[in-house]
């Protein structure tokens, strides 16, 4: 009897002892593949205790962004597979917000789209708003500014534009009437600074670089910025061999000039006025890179008949010149037709710009504003 006591004691304690040792030896293999995998050991204990190790060993990868939702204690056990599909990217708030993108409804191509091309700061803004489903259509265009959602999506009740112009009007500022909300401008020496309803130069800016058009180009004193003024009188001389005569009428303006010309114009004709003359700040004639041309024989206001115009519109780009001001882009720029007044950009954007059929106000909103 006591013999047998012994020995059933004795086997339960074998038994007990195997069953210890099975369990650590599946214990151990689990940590070694996890180990494996190169995760941390810090890591792997918190796989085991949040009885994970199955799915992860079955995934049989490494992953970053799995690792360090663990390791900050950011992991949802429902939002595994974005982990594993999501390679990590160095940013604090990295997991955090893939975390509320998953939450807010954004699937794995959304959600792809916009870490691809949205600033962790941007991303944080998006997350201000409910589910946006249409997010995409809004990221296909890298000058998408987030900060101006609520615009857009009040812009577009009122109007039917597509999402590339209702991005780019918005950007302009057109959901906003003309003067309501306008900036002074910090780059107003650039050949391409934007001066219109809503961007105005300081008061007190003169270019520095101004000179004289030579007489053969010009039939009164014009002047514009060396650049500016060398190319128009190119364009003025190879028009001339062709016997047509574009000849500088008014090119840089001061401040307090336009402030007098406006105010002249406006006693005579306050409601119209903005749709012809500029308010001081507003010219870019203050820029010295804008010139009205008239020909020998007409004056600027029937420039848009002759020959020398039709010449122009074909040619001007060839010199760094747009013509500003057009019938269809009225809507935009705010001013009638100014089939005389030309504006310096360089070359290469007033190539495009001829090309594009686009306004310069359009072009600086899409390729200058945020491409620092
Ligand atoms: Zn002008």
């Amino acid at each position: 009897m006591k013999k047998r006591k012994v020995k059933r004691t004795v086997s339960l304690v074998i038994v007990l002892f195997i069953l210890l040792l099975v369990v650590n030896i599946l214990t151990d293999s689990t940590s070694k593949k996890l180990k494996k995998l190169k995760y941390q050991d810090k890591t792997i204990s918190v796989i085991k205790d949040l009885k994970i190790q199955d799915v992860v060993i079955k995934n049989n990868k490494y992953s970053k962004t799995l690792e360090e939702a663990i390791l900050n204690n950011q992991f949802y056990q429902e939002n595994i597979d974005f982990y594993y599909e999501f390679e990590y990217r160095n940013d604090d708030k990295f997991i955090n917000h893939l975390n509320s993108l998953i939450k807010l409804g954004y699937n794995k191509m959304q959600i792809t789209e916009i870490f691809d091309s949205m600033s962790s700061d941007d991303i944080e803004v998006l997350l201000k708003y409910n589910y946006i489903s249409n997010i995409s259509d809004y990221l296909k265009y890298s000058y998408f500014n987030i900060n101006y959602l609520d615009r857009y999506i009040e812009y577009e009740k009122s109007t039917s534009y597509d999402k590339e112009k209702l991005i780019t009007y918005v950007n302009i500022g057109l959901d906003k009437d003309f003067y309501s909300d306008y900036k002074i401008v910090d780059n107003p020496s650039s050949n391409l600074v934007l001066v219109n309803k809503y961007n105005l130069l300081p008061s007190d800016y003169v270019p520095s670089d101004l000179v004289t058009l030579s007489n053969s180009y010009s039939l009164v004193n014009v002047k514009m910025t060396s650049e500016a003024a060398l190319n128009f009188e190119q364009l003025s001389s190879d028009a001339s061999v062709v016997g047509l005569s574009i000849l500088g009428m008014s090119g840089y303006r001061s401040y307090d000039y336009q402030k007098n010309l406006y105010e002249r114009y406006k006693e005579n004709d306050p409601d119209k006025v903005d749709t012809y003359s500029a308010r001081p700040g507003a010219s870019e004639h203050q820029t010295g890179l804008a010139l009205d041309v008239e020909t020998k024989t007409t004056i600027y206001t029937d420039f848009g008949k002759t020959n020398e115009y039709k010449w122009l519109k074909q040619n001007a780009h060839k010199y760094g010149f747009i013509i500003r001001y057009t019938h269809e882009n009225t809507h935009i720029t705010g001013y009638k037709q100014e089939e005389w007044h030309i504006r310096y950009v360089g070359v290469d954007v007033a190539t495009y710009i001829y090309e594009n059929n686009i306004t310069f106000d359009e072009y600086y909103v899409r390729f200058i504003e945020n491409s620092n």
